[in-house]
């Protein structure tokens, strides 16, 4: 597993009518400056649901925030999930939690917690919700490096928790030679979402744990940028420039470079041809019926061929390969071959069960998170499995996308880091089947949401399925009886919901 950087991905809105061939040629490790067409978007709210944004070198991601009395609660065992071993029982009303090697133990309706045998004061009373512990959100920036035994910064008016040292920092500064260009250096790689209104250029940082400048609002000398301001709101990070100028953003420097500059005509409609990745030229974007792929090989073949891919109901992809190893998951064992292992098996399994199944990886190929993403939207598949291994935690973790909220498609354009939005009901609905059969099995598993490229850019159900051992034996995961156990459960899940899964074309 490897958990997403979104700043990766230069998230470009996009139209045209067909689906993203520069895609293919795209895998420069530099994609330099790819420009976005940001004339015609209107500013949208960022969607109401509450969530805290957690930011560490383990993982980003955003959790869902209830309220309790009028107060902020996450779950803890969902915040610490990603970031090391972790599980907890509830007994009665106490609740014990182990993090890697350290002990807490909470109980319903009390403040008063131990963490390795101390005494610990939450800010409010904990909370067990059905055998899931909630705590004050803050309390965590006191009770975090308690467990964690590092530094935890919390900003808590904007939802934000910093894990560790992590930060990225930019500067703003119009171009020494032009002064209709205004260009942002970050210090990691970004990958915002961008909208525009008169006068208004706004990008909204969700995975990036961006902070704050000097000052909150930037002058520039300029007429065109009269000013930016800085600002963070429910887990994100927001920097909206006042403009004269309608505007393009182009990204370089592999996305530590956004420059703005003037829009012409001309430059955007080339630019949306040339940028194009998947078309939904209509103003209801929902669903994908309407979109016409291409993909790679039909169209070396012969341009004027009809653009059909052989149609696969299952698409496995066997995450990482090549240079990209995967977690090491011992000294001779690398993630990237327990994929692959993974995958032929679970495509016999599939294909025993009569469903068409293409291996994405079946060799020690570089394929990147944008390519396996485009492969599974063209090959029409009814359902995309990215697998992937891991040594920490237990069994089985199946996840399905979580989509960058505030970043919903704008009037005909779609996303490409969103695509997966309207699938989203359909990609939990084989998630919970998977889960069911692998319960049956008694195989400790897991559903989850998470930012995990590519799910999100994948339009048919999507799901990715994460394979630790049962208990800590990592030898475990090359076991024929082990690999056998869990793809037999992944593909009656997959088999068991068919015919939802094929309702989509
Ligand atoms: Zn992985």
């Amino acid at each position: 597993m490897r958990w997403i950087s979104w700043s990766r991905v230069n998230g470009r809105w996009i139209s045209g009518s067909r689906m993203g061939r520069s895609r293919i040629r795209g895998r420069l490790p530099l994609r330099v400056s790819s420009l976005i067409l940001l004339t015609a978007f209107l500013l949208h709210g960022a969607s109401s649901e509450k969530r805290l944004a957690v930011y560490s070198t383990a993982a980003n991601y955003s959790l869902p925030v209830v309220q309790r009395d009028g107060r902020d609660y996450v779950g803890l065992l969902e915040l610490l999930d990603p970031l090391g071993a972790v599980n907890a029982k509830a007994v009665g009303p106490r609740w014990r939690l182990r993090y890697n090697n350290v002990f807490g133990e909470f109980t319903a309706g009390q403040s008063h917690a131990r963490i390795q045998g101390r005494d610990f004061d939450l800010s409010a009373r904990f909370e067990l919700d059905n055998g899931r512990g909630l705590v004050p959100v803050a309390s965590l920036a006191s009770l975090l490096p308690r467990i964690l035994g590092g530094p935890v910064t919390l900003h808590e008016d904007s939802a934000r928790l910093f894990i560790g040292n992590i930060a990225t920092h930019f500067t703003a500064s119009v171009a020494g030679d032009d002064p209709s260009h205004l260009v942002f250096r970050f210090t990691s790689p970004v990958n915002p979402t961008i909208a525009a209104e008169p006068g208004k250029l706004r990008m909204t940082f969700t995975r990036e744990p961006l902070t704050a400048p000097a000052s909150p609002t930037l002058t520039f000398g300029s007429t065109s940028f009269p000013s930016a301001t800085y600002s963070e709101n429910n887990g994100a990070a927001e920097i909206t420039v006042s403009t004269t100028l309608p505007l393009m953003a182009s990204f370089s420097n592999n996305g530590r470079t956004i420059t703005l500059g003037p829009a012409s005509v001309q430059q955007t409609a080339a630019t949306a041809t040339r940028g194009s990745i998947a078309a939904q030229p209509t103003a209801n974007s929902a669903a994908p019926q309407t979109s016409t792929v291409i993909p790679p090989q039909a169209a070396a073949a012969s341009a004027s061929a009809p653009a059909i891919a052989r149609r696969y109901f299952a698409v496995i992809d066997a995450s990482h390969g090549g240079d990209d190893r995967g977690e090491t998951l011992s000294t001779t064992l690398a993630e990237k071959d327990v994929t692959v292992a993974f995958a032929r098996r679970l495509r016999q399994e599939l294909e025993n069960r009569g469903i068409s199944t293409l291996v994405l990886r079946d060799s020690d190929a570089n394929v990147s998170l944008d390519d396996r993403a485009f492969y599974a939207n063209s090959f029409h598949a009814a359902v995309y499995v990215a697998l992937h291994a891991a040594s920490s935690g237990h069994g089985v973790r199946v996840y399905t996308a979580l989509i960058p909220y505030g970043s919903d498609d704008r009037g005909p354009f779609r996303s490409w880091t969103t695509a997966q939005s309207s699938y989203l009901p359909v990609s939990e609905t084989a998630a919970a089947s998977v889960a069911t059969e692998l319960k049956k099995q008694n195989v400790p598993v897991r559903a989850l949401s998470a930012p995990l490229r590519p799910l999100n850019s994948v339009v048919t159900a999507a799901i990715a399925v994460e394979v630790a051992p049962q208990a800590s034996d990592v030898a475990q995961l090359m076991s024929p009886d082990y690999q056998q156990l869990v793809v037999s459960a992944v593909a009656n899940g997959i088999a068991a919901v068919r015919d939802k899964l094929g309702a989509t074309p």
